[in-house]
């Protein structure tokens, strides 16, 4: 195709982000490799590549005024009154005598190349530094150009790009400027305007005015403008993707008066967070929107009870609810909980790979002969059918991916969907990371929580940990010692489980009944040992982060963490959160193998210094930036161009909102919304649903 064809037939968005760059006017084969280093490919490409910087360039000085500030580019009109050469590095490059009639500076062009039309007597606008040398003012030439034509390097407030070798910022305002009009033609669609964030203008505008800003309060509005867009963009899209389309069902849920009762027969009252997030859950149980929440709350905060009373209400109103569990330990240590709190209450039944009596569970939840049914993967088997399946419960969700939740989902109809996690993320993310879902947080610790005790220490000082251990088991406690990999590391340095295990034992801890787990272990084997330790008869237990989730063992005081600067600050959390609960004393000791690097000692700092999740989660954000703390490629974020998902969270949060608006008001909207897709779907590669 040749390009003025393209130009005249260039109606829809779609058009203008596909069309690649190279039949712009001013690109050349030359310049297309040049911006594709860039990722430069197409014109929408081109027109969002924003400025990195701004500078003020409308205000003319003189040479007087501009040695004031010999560290700041000003604006001078000058003439040229000389031209000489100057050697530098070899190499010889024509240097400009210039003169405002004060004062002559000398002004090298290190491009080696004069422009053409610079002679002596001609006017031109230099954008430079000045400042008083010994051999008079010298001028280091930002962007220079003739005086009298239309200004391109001044006389406003000028975009600056980060370059390439090869491209100026001349040439990329040039090639922004040419396409700009184009553009604005081209970009007739907007977010409908009730969608809009307040004191935003209309986005082709805010383009324009991000590489050619009027003013800099405009400038703000058109960022604004841009970073909401791509914010409500991704929002959209994502919502689409991830949230049912349908959130409606029939009320079906309208006592709550056994839950209630049940609640005053627990062992301990209920924190304040617990009571306003079951308030939040039974709001949504009992309105005719279908639930679709996220409970977050730190290890040991208590969300397991809030969970099952949850259920309670849906089996109160006749229903069945799921909880499905990660591992088999955790799936039956929540059925043991949930015998032991709902009593008479409602029938519990356990389902996992290895129950005894598989055929009749599911014979039970088909005919409805159980309220409650816990399990792990096998509740997902095609052999598993509801006979009236309420709700869906999630624990420690981030370990099943969406598609087996969805299985879950599908097992009734319009199922209340309930995730719960503990990993621990900062607030200012939630809605970027898990926008599809509803947000309720636990806060708050039952009461008596002592925060664990931490100390960070090396491998020399490792018999005083198992001293330590050795002291508790005296008392009649338990512990765990944790190990970052099984065995056979490809690593000669680390030490390993299977290994140490054996050492430990015979160094530290002898006569002392200790047991090992690790996930490459039979299941039955595995769950042998757990047992074991659960009822007191092991008083230590060895294991890798497989122990990291959800296990509660109240007599188990101290973790003694080996390697510890191969784990993560959230597993770290997570693995101290297994001591330190019902009101007991906790311990655990970070044991650092090698040489601790700055990031790995900054961890260790602020594990001893605070025993908040949410804390040690923004901390952990910046330390290693959001990148990396999100691994973005994995969360499946994409990379957006203007917005940043921590600075304009306050953005994310209006997007989210008016995204969830647009998609619940208007399905003429979302036709519309349609042809955007493809340009969006362009616009944001990695947005893959992958949470
Ligand atoms: P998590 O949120 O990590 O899943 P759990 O639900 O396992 O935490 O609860 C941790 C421990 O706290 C359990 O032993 C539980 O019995 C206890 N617990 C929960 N809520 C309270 C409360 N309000 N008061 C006292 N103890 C509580
Ligand atoms: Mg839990």
């Amino acid at each position: 195709m040749i390009p003025g064809m393209i130009q005249r037939t260039m109606s829809t968005i779609k058009d203008l982000i596909e069309q690649d760059v190279k039949f712009s006017k001013g690109v050349g084969p030359y310049f297309e490799e040049i911006l594709a280093k860039k990722r430069i490919h197409t014109l929408f490409d081109l027109v969002t590549f924003f400025p990195r910087d701004y500078e003020d360039r409308t205000k003319m000085v003189t040479i007087t005024e501009a040695i004031t500030t010999p560290d700041k580019n000003a604006v001078v009109l000058v003439e040229i009154a000389g031209i000489e050469s100057l050697t530098v590095n070899f190499r010889t490059v024509p240097k400009l005598i210039v003169t405002d009639g004060d004062h002559v500076a000398q002004a090298p062009l290190f491009s080696g190349r004069m422009p053409k039309g610079f002679e002596v007597g001609v006017q031109v606008v230099i954008t430079g530094k000045f400042k008083r040398g010994f051999k008079g003012v010298q001028c280091s030439i930002s962007e220079i150009e003739l005086s009298g034509g239309t200004p391109a390097s001044y006389g406003r407030i000028v975009a600056l790009y980060e370059l390439t070798a090869g491209l100026s910022q001349k040439k990329m305002r040039a090639l922004i400027h040419q396409q700009m009009t184009v553009i604005q033609r081209a970009l007739k669609y907007d977010i409908p305007s009730p969608y809009k964030l307040k004191g935003t203008m209309c986005y082709a505008d805010a383009l324009a005015e991000m590489h050619e800003p009027a003013a800099f309060s405009s400038l703000e509005k058109a960022k604004r403008t841009i970073i909401f867009e791509e914010f409500f963009t991704f929002q959209t899209m994502y919502l689409a993707a991830n949230r049912p389309p349908v959130l409606k069902k029939a009320p079906r849920y309208s006592s709550i008066v056994r839950m209630d009762a049940l609640k005053r027969t627990l062992p301990y009252t209920l924190t304040g967070a617990q009571e306003r997030v079951l308030g939040e859950l039974t709001a949504d149980l009992m309105s005719d929107r279908q639930m679709f929440r996220l409970l977050q709350g730190d290890v040991g905060s208590g969300k397991t009870i809030v969970a099952l009373l949850a259920a309670m209400v849906v089996v109160e109103n006749g229903y069945q609810a799921a909880l499905l569990a990660p591992t088999e330990v955790l799936a039956r240590q929540h059925a043991a909980t949930a015998r032991k709190l709902l009593g008479d209450n409602a029938v519990i039944a356990l389902l996992t790979g290895t129950s005894d009596d598989r055929e009749g569970t599911t014979r039970d939840i088909a005919e409805k002969k159980c309220d409650i049914i816990i399990g792990t993967h096998a509740l997902l088997s095609e052999t598993v059918s509801f006979a009236s399946l309420g709700l869906a419960i999630i624990d420690e969700q981030q370990r099943f991916g969406v598609d087996q939740r969805n299985v879950l989902l599908s097992k009734g109809s319009n199922v209340d969907y309930l995730l719960m996690t503990a990993t621990p993320i900062p607030r200012s993310l939630t809605m970027t990371l898990f926008g599809e879902l509803d947000l309720s947080v636990i806060d708050e610790m039952p009461p008596g929580r002592i925060p664990v005790k931490t100390k960070s220490m090396g491998l020399a000082d490792r018999s005083h940990c198992y001293q330590f251990l050795k002291s508790r088991i005296a008392k009649g406690e338990q512990g765990f010692v944790v190990f970052p990999v099984i065995s056979e590391s490809a690593d000669d340095e680390i030490l390993t489980l299977v290994d140490e295990y054996h050492t430990v034992c015979a160094d530290y801890l002898f006569n002392i009944p200790a047991g090992m787990v690790h996930g490459r272990m039979p299941a039955p084997e595995r769950d042998g040992t757990m047992a074991r330790f659960a009822s007191g008869e092991l008083k230590v237990l060895f294991a890798t982060s497989l122990i990291e989730v959800g296990i509660d063992i109240p007599n188990a005081t101290t973790i003694i963490i080996e390697g510890a600067e191969r784990f993560g600050l959230s597993q770290l959390h997570q693995l101290r959160g297994r001591v330190g609960r019902n009101g007991r004393d906790g311990f655990c000791y970070l044991v650092n193998h090698g040489e601790l690097a700055d990031i790995a000692s900054a961890r260790m700092k602020i594990m001893c210094e605070t025993n908040d999740g949410f804390k040690i989660a923004e901390t952990d954000l910046e330390i290693r930036g959001p990148g990396e703390f999100l691994g973005v490629k994995q969360s499946g974020l994409p990379e957006f161009k203007a917005g940043n998902i921590i600075r304009d969270a306050d953005i994310m949060r209006d997007a989210r909102a008016a995204a969830l608006r647009f998609l619940a008001d208007t399905p003429a909207g979302i036709a519309d919304f349609n042809a955007r897709r493809d340009y969006l779907a362009a616009h944001l590669q990695s947005a893959e649903p992958n949470v």
